[in-house]
Formats: C-alpha cells, structure tokens, sequence
C-alpha cells in the first residue's frame, strides 16, 4: 500500500478536516449505511440549489453522473455526440458505454472550452445532410464555464439537447449564474482531486423532476417499484452511499471558502510568475469568474527557457506534483480514427501547459516551494 506522502506537495489533495469526521461518524452511527439515507436527500436537495437548478440525483461518480446524463436526453447506439477534444477521457467514455459515438471539436484559444463557432458550423453541416448528433456534451475546463448562453442558442436553433460536463467548475460562475445552471441536465464530480470531495461521487442536476426521478431509479438499476423487483429496462448500480453523501453535506458548507482558497492560490502564481519570459496563464474568459479548481502555466517554446516536461521532472524532484494538460481525446489511441473538427489548438496547449499544485489546503510555505522551484528553471 502507497501512503500518502506527507512532504509530498499534490496536486489537488483531498481538503478534509474534524467537521468531515464528525458528519461521517454521526452518518455511521445512525445506521443508515446504504446507497441511500437522509444524507443522500439532502445533498440532493443542497446541490440543487448551489448550482442553480430544481433537482438533482447523487451518484457514486461524475462519471455515473455523465452516463445517466446523455442516456437520459435521448443518447443511444449508432448516435453521434459532439464534444470538446481537450478533457479528461470520462467524457468521452459515456458517449461509448452508450454505443455512441464521440466527434471531437476543437476548443476556443480564449477560454479552452468547446468552441461554440465550430458546434455551429459542425451542426450546420450535419443538418444539411441529416445526421444531426445526439447531443452536444460541453465541458468546463479546469474550473472555467463553457460559453453558455451561446451554446444554449446553437443547440436550440438545431434542436439538439446540450449537457455540461461540471465536474471541474463546481463554485465557478457564468454570467453571475452557477456552473452547471445550462443545459437540459449537467454533472458534478466529487473525486478525491475535485475541489470538494467525498472520495468518490457525483450528481446529476437539472430542472425535469421526471427526468432527475428516472435518473434515480436507472441509478438502483431501474427497479420498477414491485415487491418482487420488477425490471423493465436496464439500469446500473450507480446510486451515492448516505456516508458520502454526509461528507458532501459538510464539503459543500465550506465550497466558498475553498473557492477562495483556489483563487488566491491562482492570484498568487500569477503575480509572483508575472515577469516569467514565455510564460502565461489559462485565459478567462469574459463572461464569468472560474473557480480555479486547478492553475494551469502554458510555456512558449520561443521564448521559456526550458519546457513544460523539464519544469514538471524539476518539481517532482523536488517531491512537487505537477501534471500535464489534458492530452487531446483525439490523440489518445482509445479513439484513433474518431472526427476531429480542427484541433489544432488542442494540441498547442496539450504542448504547452502544466498544471500546478493548486489544493485549497496549501501552506504559504508550500506555494513560495514551488514557486521558487519554478523561478529557479524559467527566470
Ligand atoms: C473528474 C472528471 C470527470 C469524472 O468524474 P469522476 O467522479 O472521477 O467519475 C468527468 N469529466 C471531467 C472533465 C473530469 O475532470
């Protein structure tokens, strides 16, 4: 068994602490140990209105979340959805599970998020030649919101159903709105690096309660509601335990807090790595303010004096976790061969970028480390 290193600065480390004990032995102790409890309920009922929405249904991953998503909006095999390339390969994989297809869209350079001019023209040739996709999955890249509003437009003009992948924004805004707020439904993740936690866990959020009760009931593998389990339709094992859920409770009480702890962290790299030659942020976008879940570096290779790899094995030698960017679905062997429209900004950032330690527990201690490590190779 790997224990965690306790000099070791993560990435995104879990930020628990008493009050998360407490809620989870209070959970423990009341005996409800199973996929569902008052703690699940209510979770359900906290996130809905933190992301804005009329319900939402806990599952046991983001992923869980994702996959109850795009079924549920219509998603079957031989179906197409469009997605951004640069993300983490979960969302994806859902569009699989479901016999779908994905075809990757490149990201838009100021906000690396899907961009919404390519959704259009990808639509608009789909619908000329009638084979409009299943559904437009967008994703909120490293805490930043995907373009909202204008995608919500696009998908309406095409009447295509749009869902957002929040499992990285949870606490960011668009337009003064919660992350999560758009689309027919949107997914949280609460994995173990998310910006809170309850080891493993997600929730679906919409404004259907049709659609949020099917979801739990295709969650507790779609039993139809018989003495006997009666069963229909298939369904999955994909509902949160009520200890987790308790977790979750007390993580989402502290979700400002962590919020600011991210966005100070991110304040603080960009004024103390400012004057860095060839070096630049994640851009944000205009409309909205990004949680910062994680801080992202590009470096240019004309002008930093050493590479985003170089930087990362001179911070992990330093017992310093730092990440590449996501590298591009489209380049990942698991969908060789899958659309592709553009990419090539996808793959500029994959180039360059890191990710670096952004945890909300980090010490000021931690982040002059790592701050002085970088400086130390880049200035
Ligand atoms: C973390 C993540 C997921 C999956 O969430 P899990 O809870 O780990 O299943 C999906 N999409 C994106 C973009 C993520 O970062």
């Amino acid at each position: 068994m790997n224990e965690p290193d306790t000099a070791r600065i993560y990435l995104s480390p879990p930020h628990v602490g008493p009050a998360d004990r407490r809620r989870l032995i209070a959970a423990l102790d009341s005996n409800w140990v199973a996929p569902l409890g008052p703690e699940v309920d209510g979770f359900e009922q906290d996130m809905a209105s933190c992301s804005g929405r009329q319900h939402a249904a806990a599952t046991n991953s983001g992923t869980a979340a994702l996959h109850l998503a795009l079924r549920l909006v219509g998603v079957g095999a031989g179906d197409d959805v469009l997605m951004p390339s640069l993300t983490f390969v979960a969302t994806a994989n859902v569009a699989v599970y479901l016999g779908a297809r994905p075809v990757f869209v490149d990201v838009d350079p100021s906000t690396w998020t899907i961009d919404p001019e390519l959704v259009t023209s990808e639509l608009a040739a789909r619908a000329a030649e009638g084979r409009l996709p299943g559904a437009v999955l967008a994703v909120d890249l490293y805490g930043q919101c995907a373009d909202y509003d204008r995608l919500t437009a696009i998908c309406a003009e095409y009447d295509v159903p749009l869902v957002i992948d929040a499992a990285e924004s949870l606490g960011a805004t668009y337009r003064g709105r919660p992350a999560g707020s758009a689309g027919v439904l949107a997914a949280f993740s609460f994995n173990g690096n998310k910006i809170i936690t309850t080891s493993g866990g997600g929730m679906l959020v919409g404004d259907d309660e049709n659609q949020i009760s099917r979801a739990r009931q295709l969650a507790a593998q779609a039993r139809m509601p018989a003495a006997h389990y009666e069963h229909v339709e298939l369904g999955y094992n994909y509902r949160l335990s009520n200890l987790l859920a308790a977790l979750g409770r007390g993580q989402l009480e502290v979700l400002a807090d962590r919020v600011a702890s991210r966005r100070s962290i991110n304040a603080e790299y960009r004024a103390r790595l400012d004057d860095v030659p060839g070096l630049s942020f994640m851009p944000i976008a205009g409309y909205g303010e990004p949680s910062h879940w994680l801080t992202v570096v590009q470096l240019d290779p004309n002008h930093a004096r050493c590479t985003p790899e170089d930087l990362r094995l001179r911070l992990e030698a330093a017992n310093v976790e730092a990440r590449p960017g996501w590298k591009p679905l489209h380049l990942q062997p698991l969908f060789a061969g899958a659309p592709i429209r553009g990419g090539a900004i996808s793959e500029q950032i994959f180039d360059r970028a890191l990710c670096l330690p952004s945890g909300s527990a980090m010490t000021p201690e931690q982040m002059d480390k790592v701050i002085t490590l970088a400086r130390d190779v880049l200035v």
